[in-house]
């Protein structure tokens, strides 16, 4: 789950790491409100949406005065911000964060996340803060630094100057850049995070360290120890079918193809893809009904995919194990009932009770296109789509 760059500072904030003062506005009165009670007389007006690469996409302005605050919170609330990590439709800016503006000398990066290879937290530091942190890995992998975490230990106090001092943080920020990032560290494990990123980080003209961005992606499967951070989320920020998919406990990953996708078992969901990818065709969707789905988590599946306007096709990939196969043939009769299909089906079921799902298939009168194995499936399912 990610949250709010806002929201992000709140929760550095809590675990000492300073940020500007900002407030966040719905509107373009309570933003010139917010400016007002800041007070100052640089104020930066920012778009807060998921994703980041605002600055670039004209989603950060900053302002030099009371007006320029209005003219920037009239222009960037209800824009259609597009930036590297939206996608060309862009997203929606509902809310804004007011914040008072920061003099900076120095831009960094820094964050935590999880080393695959040492499977261990990592902090991940680099001079070159601000743009994009992909592009200096690629092109000057020597600029990152890396610290493997020992959990036993944490972030130690040696690791964490030895940081700042690589950064080229002035001697007497020192101490300060090291209470930063244990202070990302711990947040980092506190909350159950997958990600915690500063980019900027900066040094200020009067050598303070300051956190000037904040981004958080928090592990769902943890979440319901995390009560205040579950409380941040904004679902006017994710994908509606996703939302509702989440609701029936069904794994659903919206993607930009055509067919639809509706399998048990995310091993069999990821080789569907496949399948369809081989045959020429695009998946719609990531779904995996799971092992313990009902006739109503089907029907509720296949409403999701349906909602999709350019959807040509549906497979149904079924091994019937924990899942048996008359289950799911009884929800997609439900469904087909209850939604008008306007798309060609294809199903393959295999396992327990085979012959009975497909008995409950046929007798449905149904207009569905039968396939002996994975091959035939997606064979079928991308000339359907194609036909359609
Ligand atoms: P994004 O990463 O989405 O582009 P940031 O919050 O990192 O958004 O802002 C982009 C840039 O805008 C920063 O790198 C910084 O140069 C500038 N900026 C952001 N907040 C402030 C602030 N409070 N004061 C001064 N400059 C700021
Ligand atoms: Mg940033």
């Amino acid at each position: 789950m990610k949250i709010h760059e806002y929201q992000a500072k709140e929760v550095l904030r809590r675990f000492g790491v300073p940020t500007p003062r900002g407030i966040p506005c719905t509107n373009v009165d309570e933003a010139l409100k917010a400016a007002q009670s800041l007070g100052g007389k640089v104020w930066v007006v920012k778009a807060q949406i998921h994703a980041g690469g605002r600055g670039k996409g004209g989603g950060v302005k900053v302002a030099k005065s009371i007006d320029e605050v209005k003219k920037y919170a009239t222009q960037i609330l209800g824009m259609q911000l597009v930036t590297h990590q939206t996608g060309p439709e862009g997203q929606k800016v509902r809310r804004l964060l007011v914040e008072e503006g920061a003099d900076i000398k120095k831009e960094l990066y820094v964050a935590m996340l999880v080393d695959r290879v040492t499977q261990r937290v990592t902090l991940m530091a680099s001079a070159e803060g601000g743009m994009d942190i992909e592009e200096v890995a690629a092109k000057h992998p020597e600029k990152i630094f890396r610290v493997t975490i020992d959990p036993a230990t944490g972030l130690l106090a040696a690791d964490a100057t030895d940081v700042a001092r690589k950064l080229g943080i002035p001697d007497a920020a020192h101490a300060q850049a090291s209470a930063v990032f244990q202070g990302l560290y711990r947040a980092f494990v506190e909350t159950d995070a997958s990600l915690a990123e500063i980019n900027p980080l900066i040094v200020t003209g009067a050598g303070q360290i300051v956190a000037l961005d904040g981004k958080f992606d928090f592990d769902g499967n943890a979440l319901f120890r995390h009560p205040d951070i579950l409380a941040m989320r904004d679902l006017d920020e994710e994908d509606p079918s996703e939302v509702e998919a989440s609701k029936f406990d069904l794994n659903y990953i919206s993607l930009d193809g055509n067919i639809g996708c509706l399998v048990n078992g995310a091993g069999l969901a990821m080789a569907t893809m496949d399948t369809i990818k081989l045959y020429g065709g695009s998946p719609a969707n990531f779904l995996d009904v799971g092992g313990g789905a009902t006739t109503e988590k089907v029907t509720e599946a296949f409403k999701i995919m349906l909602r999709k306007p350019d959807l040509k096709a549906i497979l149904v990939n079924i091994f019937g194990g924990i899942m048996k196969c008359d289950t799911i043939a009884q929800g997609v009769v439900a469904a087909a009932r209850e939604v008008k299909f306007a798309v060609p089906l294809v199903v393959r079921m295999k396992g327990t009770n085979e012959e009975l799902g497909k008995k409950i298939l046929a007798d449905s009168g149904l207009p569905i296109i039968g396939a002996n194995n994975m091959a035939e499936a997606g064979e079928r399912v991308v000339a359907a789509a194609r036909a359609h």
